[in-house]
């Protein structure tokens, strides 16, 4: 699969960031190198397809900030709108807004409160799930506006934070798993 290929060979593990202990998965790499950045955006944007190949989406969502890099692309290939989710202060407009807990302290999630319609079905991306703080906070922003989280996606899971528990029961995939 050229999604994992790209994932594997592409995604550096920089030791020590942001802090001590921490092995950050750097995605930069990944994202200048055009065939695959290319494989990884369509691995993604796979979730938001039937089985016959139909778009099943009428948004798609990411996170501040790499979350913007991928579900901007994925979001064209669907032919549906993009949606940022941005921390707190960003967005000009009126906003919905989650606080959610952090290892130490707290971050906040906001989105524009007509940027998804009710009753519309989203998928949300981003680069990776950790403890899954950040993409159920966004599921709660989507709920928020009456809309559904049709699936999350994300380029990798680390698996044994086990941050899909906290996704309840919305559909996730991962193009990696490590
Ligand atoms: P969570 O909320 O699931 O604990 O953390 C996920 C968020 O933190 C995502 O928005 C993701 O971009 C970022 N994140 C956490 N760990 C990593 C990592 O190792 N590499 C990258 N690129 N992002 C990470």
């Amino acid at each position: 699969d050229r999604a994992v290929e790209a994932l594997t060979r592409l995604v550096r593990d920089v030791p020590d960031f942001p802090e001590p202990g921490v092995l950050f998965k750097d995605i930069t790499p990944l994202l200048a190198d055009a065939a695959g950045f290319s494989a990884v955006v369509e691995g993604l944007a796979a979730a938001g397809r039937d089985a016959s190949g139909a778009t099943r989406v009428d948004k798609v969502l990411g996170m501040e900030a790499r979350g913007f890099i991928l579900a901007a692309p994925v979001a064209l290939s669907l032919g549906v709108g993009f949606v940022p989710v941005r921390k707190a202060g960003k967005l000009p407009h009126d906003t919905h807004s989650v606080a959610y807990a952090l290892e130490y302290g707290e971050a906040v999630l906001e989105l524009h409160q007509d940027a998804v319609a009710p009753g519309e079905r989203v998928l949300v991306v981003d680069d990776v799930l950790a403890t899954g703080g950040t993409a159920r906070a966004t599921h709660d922003l989507v709920t928020a506006c009456g809309a559904t989280t049709a699936s999350f996606a994300f380029l990798m899971e680390l698996g044994f934070l086990d941050g899909r528990a906290a996704l309840g029961d919305v559909p996730s995939t991962a193009l990696l798993t490590v």
